[in-house]
């Protein structure tokens, strides 16, 4: 059996009113197992026992389940029992966990929002490669917090923004985005006009120097309008090449995106082949600089007519979102 919860003591019998379903042998078992997690129903579902072999995987769903009231049972089998007692103490450590944030505010536009934001968590201290167990993350996302310190500089110094500025260091991205999730229901979404999430820049796009792509691209028409302005000083912002591996889900974006915002993460990380990605020898050496402050550099100037209030990013279309 596999539990996935928040009580810490779990004691269920055939009377306690859970819903008893099954999945079947050749359905897609992460898919149907994280539909019935998310779904807020207290469930025991019976697993064909042809999956057995990535059955011990399910307890990741714990992830998905932060703060939820219900609770799902999995159980490899597919007799389904007439009596039962299932019972399961769970080991609750609490973390406190802070996102940094600050705030430059609007000149006139005071209640509409424009948030750049990086996660300052990585991995931590994992398995050892060559005697170095420190994940230090340079690129993800060290670099994407360095380019949100260095645009609140640039805009607290420039200081004519007439919407008001939000700067925000997420914690916990890596373990399933939880700093921004908490962050992102602070605010009404209506009043969020655009978000840019930086995610891994210091090193060059599969375009080569001067570009980079946005995730959720064609979900609003932001991305056209950063690219208008860099008109004639060759940067170039594509859209997100690996669409089959659904980036814009995947950071610190999605919550406020999934309420309607346009909510994206820029990044020139090549998915498909950045060698040090989610490794110990993710270092600063291996940062492109140069290339990084010309990325930042772009969003900076890009971003002039939504910070001024004269260009405002269509919305999400929430209906057809995933
Ligand atoms: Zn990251």
């Amino acid at each position: 059996m596999v539990v996935i919860t928040c009580q810490a003591d779990l004691t269920i019998t055939e009377k306690s009113g859970y819903d008893i379903t099954t999945i079947a042998a050749g359905a897609n078992l992460f898919s149907e197992a994280n539909k019935f997690v998310q779904s807020g129903k207290n469930l025991i579902v019976l697993i064909d026992t042809s999956m057995a072999k990535n059955f011990g995987r399910l307890t990741s769903l714990k992830r998905q389940m932060f703060k939820a009231n219900n609770s799902v049972v999995f159980v490899l089998g597919t007799q389904q029992p007439k009596t039962f007692a299932i019972t399961a103490k769970h080991e609750f450590v609490e973390q406190k966990l802070a996102n940094v944030i600050g705030i430059i505010p609007g000149k006139s536009k005071l209640n509409e929002y424009v948030l750049f934001s990086g996660h300052y968590d990585h991995l931590g201290i994992g398995k050892a490669v060559n005697n170095d167990s420190i994940y230090n993350g340079a690129n993800d996302d060290a670099a994407g917090t360095t380019a949100m310190i260095m645009l609140a500089k640039y805009f607290k110094a420039k200081n004519d923004n007439e919407r008001t500025l939000v700067f925000v260091a997420f914690t916990a991205e890596e373990v399933g985005g939880f700093g921004a999730q908490y962050c992102s229901r602070q605010f009404n979404p209506d009043q969020v006009m655009a978000m840019f999430n930086i995610e891994m820049i210091g090193t060059e796009s599969k375009w080569g120097k001067n570009s980079a792509y946005i995730t959720g691209f064609e979900k609003t028409d932001m991305g056209k309008i950063l690219q208008n302005n860099l008109e004639g000083t060759g940067f170039n912002f594509y859209p997100d090449p690996y669409t089959d591996q659904n980036l814009f889900y995947r950071s610190d974006n999605a919550t406020l995106a999934r309420l309607g915002v346009p909510a994206h993460t820029i990044s020139t990380s090549k998915m498909d082949s950045e060698p040090n990605y989610h490794k110990v020898s993710d270092e600063i050496g291996t940062l492109d600089m140069e290339n990084m402050a010309m990325i930042i550099k772009a969003i900076a100037l890009s971003s002039k007519g939504i910070i001024s209030g004269k260009e405002t990013p269509s919305r999400v279309n929430v209906a057809g979102l995933k």
